[in-house]
């Protein structure tokens, strides 16, 4: 086992597109031992690590829902991992746990920051930055909230993203004609061939736009938005009257020096339709509801989930950028430790 630590430190602010190696600063430390633990202290390995789109945007120093990493911070990020030693009466070692614990092998925490996960019968500890993870809530509250009508059309981007895939698969169990826009004919026949969309949509296709419109005759009662830019224009184009606009991402823009807005947004105006930002923050309350729902849909089979997978923490800054380049179908994490080898500390 490495008896050091390795940590991501977040160093630069970008401006524009990240560069990983300018932007991250990998380092050593010792790995705590249980001499060096507080009372109330815990350490906790981490096996997953969540690598979210977000994350651009913590990196910028504007107003936000949350603050902004400091430069040479442990980079915020969440992830799954086991209490490999505790003097906190709380937690013993061998729980497994979740939490913004950041880019590191091994965190140190007062346990205030962490829950307890069990993971429910055909779910992994994986599925805790996945499908019961903050993706999979906010497909769950980001979709349900404004409580789709069976025969509704329900149209989502990033569809076979880790949201995306599951916006639309909700919406089927919810009884939506579904259709999807991603960035390859892969990720489309994954959608329609494994998924159960109705139509999948690849927008580098030139007749992106006119499929759209034959694809939504009765246009979109709710447009689910993870892109932003020239894909949010065109499903305003289409939006139904009294429609509804989750703003949920708008990948397409973060890595912008001069981000755009919509161009048709008037199409609010002319048919009395509304666009809302959504934060998942706002729901902790209501997880639990979420997690049991997804935890029994992925049970009845009506639920399924891909993981694309970056193994080892110094391939975390590569790997974020890839997100931005559409490498991932599902779920973009980073295996850090395996789970199934117990650490000796
Ligand atoms: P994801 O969809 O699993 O991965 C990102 C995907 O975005 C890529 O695979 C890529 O797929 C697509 N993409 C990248 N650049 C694009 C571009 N220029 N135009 C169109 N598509 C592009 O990531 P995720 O974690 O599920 O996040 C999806 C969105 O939800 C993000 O915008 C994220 O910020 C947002 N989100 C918001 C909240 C909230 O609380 N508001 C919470 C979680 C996530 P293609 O191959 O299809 O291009």
């Amino acid at each position: 086992m490495s008896k050091e630590n390795t940590q991501v430190l977040f160093s630069k602010r970008p401006f524009g597109v990240f560069d990983p190696k300018e932007t991250f600063t990998i380092v050593k430390n010792p790995i705590p031992t249980l001499a060096d633990l507080k009372d109330g202290q815990l350490l906790v390995k981490a096996y997953y690590l969540s690598l979210d789109p977000a994350m651009r945007g913590w990196m910028n120093a504007t107003r936000s829902y949350i603050r902004p990493v400091e430069i040479n911070e442990i980079m915020r990020g969440q992830i799954v991992g086991e209490v490999v030693l505790s003097k906190n009466p709380k937690f013993k070692v061998g729980d497994k746990v979740q939490g913004f614990l950041g880019w590191q092998e091994y965190a140190l925490t007062n346990g205030q920051d962490i829950e307890k996960i069990t993971p429910p019968p055909g779910a992994s500890l994986r599925d805790y930055v996945g499908i019961f993870g903050g993706t999979g809530k906010t497909a769950y509250f980001g979709l349900l909230d404004g409580k789709p009508k069976p025969g509704d059309t329900v149209v989502v981007s990033g569809a076979a993203g880790a949201t995306g895939s599951t916006v639309g698969q909700i919406a089927k169990i919810k009884g939506a004609r579904v259709i999807g826009i991603a960035g390859s004919e892969e990720k489309c026949n994954w959608l329609v061939n494994d998924l159960g969309f109705d139509i999948a949509l690849n927008y580098r296709d030139p007749e992106f736009a006119s499929k759209l419109a034959k694809a939504t005759p009765q246009y979109i009662d709710i447009y689910f938005d993870n892109v932003g830019g020239d894909i949010l224009d065109h499903c305003l184009k289409r939006i139904a009257k009294n429609g509804r606009i989750v703003l949920c991402g708008a990948i397409s823009q973060y890595n912008e020096k001069q981000p755009k807005g919509p161009a048709f947004y008037t199409a609010l105006i002319t048919q009395r339709a509304k666009m809302e930002g959504f934060i998942i923050f706002d729901y902790a309350q209501k997880f639990p509801i979420a997690i049991k729902d997804m935890a029994k849909w992925l049970q009845e089979g009506k639920i399924k989930r891909k993981e694309y997978i970056i193994d080892g923490l110094e391939n975390a800054p590569n790997g974020l950028l890839k997100l931005f380049n559409g490498y991932n179908t599902g779920k973009m994490l980073v295996k850090v430790n395996d789970e199934n080898v117990k650490s000796k500390l």
